[in-house]
């Protein structure tokens, strides 16, 4: 006797899968005999999607942010999205306070902390040398093992004035100290130079805005990949959405993706108010932004799915495995002509739209906006 039995959704693959749930795990992936029972069957009947539960690697969910700030449920469970980390709105001094609120949620929640104690109290946490303390950071991160996953560093000019790369050579230094945590760094304008930047960068650390289009951009201006952003992807560095309110270039990921350059991880960079009023919406727009240029549905889910959890190293998800979590996204692949927007005023038509109807967090199941209205639930 399962929990729950999900049928005949449909993979990105386009294949059908039959799912069980049992204590909060996934108990049984493939073709289920019709005699397996369970409390509770979802019927798919091949319309509707599933995938492991999508994770968005940089979101701002601290809903105590002066700045950036959102509900985690709203970013995560309400929009599809089974785990949000949040990147940096919080530092030694707010993650407790973090922490306390994620653990209320429906939807998983992490935390990249941010290298300067105030966390994005203010638009620039990096530039005061008194807020970059490497022993209250440690202690934070020894703190809560579980909840802080990684390390974030904004390395633009506005954010780090005077400071140049020291900012970054300290967040190399509490990653090192602390097992090789994943560290999300943050390229915006100039100084610092990307090529500086990425200089230090390589195994276990994330550019995030890396299709942005200003001057700092991963291309040359002949249209080709730098060669220090090509020589730190050898070294393992891995490429990250983060697509904003200003960080998103069609014409970058485009030319980028023609050569051969993909996206490693697909995130929204999500708060309020680029939720409502775009261009961001939704991780689910995002990605949907993905499939109008070409990446197939299998490649955009990966990057929300295994790869997440991989350079987040989170373990027991992103993979339909016996044994894993049970965070499940379910989501129709709606079609129609739809305009997608960048961050640089240019747009992409595109005629698919992903739109999650449910999310299921450790066998919990949270309907989406469009999920409450949707004939499979309405039993
Ligand atoms: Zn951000």
């Amino acid at each position: 006797m399962y929990d729950m039995i999900i049928r005949a959704g449909r993979q990105g693959d386009g294949q059908l899968v039959d799912i069980a749930i049992k204590e909060g795990k996934l108990a049984a992936i493939g073709q289920l005999p019709k005699s397996a029972v369970a409390r509770e069957t979802l019927e798919l009947a091949g319309r509707i999607h599933v995938s492991a539960g999508w994770i968005d690697g940089h979101t701002h969910c601290y809903p105590a942010s002066p700045i950036y700030h959102d509900e985690p449920d709203k970013v995560g469970v309400e929009s599809g999205v089974t785990t949000v980390i949040d990147a940096g709105s919080t530092g030694a001094d707010d993650v407790d306070d973090f922490q306390r609120i994620a653990a209320g949620c429906k939807t998983r929640v992490h935390a990249l902390l941010n290298l300067s104690r105030i966390g994005l109290l203010r638009q620039n946490e990096l530039a005061d040398s008194r807020d970059l303390d490497m022993d209250l950071a440690s202690a934070a991160i020894r703190r809560h093992p579980e909840f802080i996953v990684g390390i974030k560093a904004r390395m633009s000019g506005s954010v780090v004035g005077e400071n140049g790369l020291q900012p970054l050579r300290m967040a190399k230094v509490l990653q090192q100290t602390h097992g090789q945590l994943p560290l999300m760094v943050h390229v915006g304008n100039t100084p610092p130079e990307l090529d500086e930047i990425v200089t230090l960068l390589g195994d276990g650390d994330l550019l995030t805005h890396c299709f942005n289009g200003k001057p700092n951009r991963i291309l040359t201006p002949a249209g080709e990949l730098r060669v220090a952003v090509r020589e730190a992807m050898q070294r393992g560095l891995l490429l990250d959405i983060g697509h904003g309110g200003a960080s998103f270039s069609f014409e970058v990921a485009e030319l980028a993706i023609a050569q051969g350059i993909l996206p490693h991880t697909i995130s929204s960079d999500i708060y309020c108010k680029n939720r409502i009023k775009g261009p961001v919406y939704s991780l689910a727009h995002v990605m949907s932004k993905f499939l109008a240029i070409g990446m197939t549905l299998e490649q955009v889910l990966a990057c929300v799915t295994c790869h997440a959890a991989d350079a987040m190293r989170l373990t027991g998800k992103g993979r339909l495995e016996v044994g894993a979590d049970a965070d499940l996204t379910l989501f129709e692949v709606a079609s129609g002509p739809t305009l997608f927007m960048d961050t640089e005023a240019q747009s992409r038509s595109g005629d698919q739209q992903l739109l999650p109807l449910a999310a299921l967090v450790g066998g919990e199941l949270v309907l989406t906006h469009n999920g409450k209205s949707h004939h499979a639930f309405c039993l």
